[in-house]
């Protein structure tokens, strides 16, 4: 339920409304705005309507949240949201491209890819220490040496470094070494690292599940709000459907549908989206021209050779590419690039 105080209301009387709800056990929330202040009423529907806070003489309206997603709905917070990941922000109005390897391999690997992306214009890089595998058989990865060489690269190149935790086990020692934590698709939906994650401090990016709907993403999102983080920003990385001609349907619906009803950033994965590198740029250009806030893209210094991911990872020279085409769709869509 979003509260909105008449323009003559003191602090005081924010304050005791806000006493009102947390003593009928619902969770408070205080907004203030530069005209009104807003408060927030969490919790069930029944008890909240008890409260009758509409009689309130200093209370202008009462309006419930519709959406099963509280925290993360634009009802509760019409404006974007900005989240900060070392010195790059993500949200508003630039366009932000974070990349690099699916994998940490080896110190030599992580610096070659990051140059080139840095040189080509990248805001972050990215790469997992730890791998969610389909086969057990599969690479890894690195896991406490792959953050090691994480940090290192990321502090030379001065890019912040996003990479993946999964599980809450780790959670500290990834913490430690990362800018932002990412929740991979596999995990999306596994609640006590959600909750773990949420208080551990950092910028969280949370790949939508393959099989999981939108609203289910924004629950999982919801979590991390309800946990104190609102540092969230959204990946649409693609979903499980009946064709196979690619590693998943990238589902584009998704990014404007996601941007109307939240204030959080939302990201494109084009690299497992469609599994297929020769698809990566046409879906980055889409993706920034349906509104995406960024891309998290995978590129390889020679993914001929890469240990994970290769088929989708672009080549340095691809990247370039990419980048340089990205700019003019970027700004035709209103937005500034990098
Ligand atoms: C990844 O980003 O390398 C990754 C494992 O992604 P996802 O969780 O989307 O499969
Ligand atoms: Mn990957």
């Amino acid at each position: 339920m979003i509260i909105v105080l008449k323009p003559e209301a003191s602090p005081s009387d924010a304050k005791e409304i806000l006493a009102r709800i947390s003593d009928a056990g619902l969770k408070p929330l205080h907004m203030p705005g530069s005209e009104r202040v807003v408060l927030g009423a969490l919790g069930d529907e029944r008890v909240l309507a008890e409260l009758q806070l509409e009689s309130h003489p200093m209370v202008e309206s009462v309006k419930p949240i519709l959406a099963p997603y509280k925290l993360v709905s634009r009802e509760m917070h019409p404006h974007d949201t900005i989240v900060r990941i070392g010195g790059m922000a993500i949200g508003g109005s630039a366009f932000k491209v974070i990349a690099g390897p699916c994998a940490v391999e080896t110190h030599d690997q992580l610096r070659n890819t990051g140059l080139a992306v840095k040189a080509a214009g990248a805001s972050a890089i990215r790469a997992g220490a730890y791998k969610p595998r389909t086969s057990p058989y599969g690479f890894p990865g690195h896991g406490p040496a792959g953050l090691k060489i994480l940090r290192e690269i990321g502090d030379e190149l001065g890019l912040p470094v996003v990479t993946e935790v999964m599980d809450t086990a780790d959670l500290d020692l990834v913490a430690e070494h990362a800018d932002a934590l990412q929740v991979g698709a596999r995990n999306m939906q596994n609640f006590s690292l959600l909750r773990a994650v949420g208080k551990a401090g950092k910028p969280v990016v949370l790949k939508r599940g393959m099989a999981a709907k939108i609203e289910e993403l924004l629950l999982a999102a919801e979590y991390l709000l309800a946990a104190g983080n609102d540092q969230v920003v959204l990946c649409e990385r693609g979903i499980r459907t009946f064709e196979t001609a690619t590693r998943n349907t990238l589902d584009l619906n998704a990014i404007p549908y996601i941007k109307q009803r939240t204030h959080l950033p939302v990201l494109v994965d084009p690299s497992h989206g469609t599994g297929i590198r020769d698809l990566v740029i046409p879906m980055s250009l889409a993706a920034a021209a349906c509104g995406a806030d960024g891309l998290l893209v995978e590129v390889h210094e020679n993914p001929a050779v890469a240990l994970s991911d290769g088929a989708q990872s672009l080549y340095p020279d691809q990247f370039n590419t990419l980048m340089e085409a990205l700019g003019p769709v970027v700004r035709a869509v209103g937005r500034e690039f990098g």
